[in-house]
């Protein structure tokens, strides 16, 4: 039997990847196919906060399994920013591109040694059910900040962030290669250790 999910974003870059990492064991949909479902404010604290708020509002508004990712880049030299405010990080409207451009440039204006270009992405993947939380999974991949951007896969920093171990960013490499390494993809595989006892009934 394929476990139905209900990713609550309608971020097409977070669909595609959890999909890609999910399928064809679990189907997954987001809330581009539920335009009923309110925007949901992400009001919290913590990417755990966040994800647990974005999990549970959906899923009363929908008689659904339903996951929520919450995911961002902190960079050491930035004292952890962009952190939770990612998403956001050169205001409402900004393109991707804009926020990777104001990240180079704030580093710069800190003049990071090599150590400062330490950071990490991290992502807290939420699971709910009519209204109660079913658990959260976690997922961080260490690495650096590259001195520009390079490649054009994925979405948000990838082009600027190089796993560590790695010559590459993550807009360079493969697409198979991110969703094996990636913050999101570990997150994900703790899911899915939860979701397969989920289809035995405990
Ligand atoms: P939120 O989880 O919707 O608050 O947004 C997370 C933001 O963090 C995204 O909009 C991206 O800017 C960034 N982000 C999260 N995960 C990734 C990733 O895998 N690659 C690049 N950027 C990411």
């Amino acid at each position: 039997m394929v476990i139905e999910l209900v990713l609550a974003t309608r971020n097409s870059h977070k669909t595609r990847e959890i999909q890609h990492i999910l399928e064809p064991e679990f189907r997954v949909r987001d809330l581009g196919a539920h335009p009923e479902v309110s925007e949901i404010r992400e009001g919290g604290t913590s990417f755990e906060e966040n994800a647990t708020l974005k999990a549970l509002a959906a899923s009363r508004q929908l008689p659904a399994l339903v996951i929520a990712d919450d995911s961002g880049l902190e960079v050491d030299a930035l004292g952890g920013a962009p952190g939770i405010h990612s998403a956001r990080y050169a205001g409402a409207n900004a393109t991707d591109r804009d926020k990777v451009d104001r990240l180079l440039r704030e580093l710069a204006r800190v003049r990071a040694i090599e150590d400062g270009r330490r950071a990490r992405f991290r992502c807290v993947v939420a699971l709910a059910r009519n209204g109660n939380l079913l658990g959260t999974f976690r997922g961080i991949v260490e690495g650096s900040i590259a001195d520009e951007a390079r490649g054009d896969s994925g979405f948000g920093y990838d082009p600027i962030f190089i796993p560590e171990g790695l010559k590459q960013t993550f807009g360079e490499l493969p697409t198979e290669v991110k969703n094996t390494i990636s913050h999101r993809a570990k997150a994900i595989r703790a899911l899915t250790d939860r979701l397969r006892r989920l289809e035995f009934g405990d």
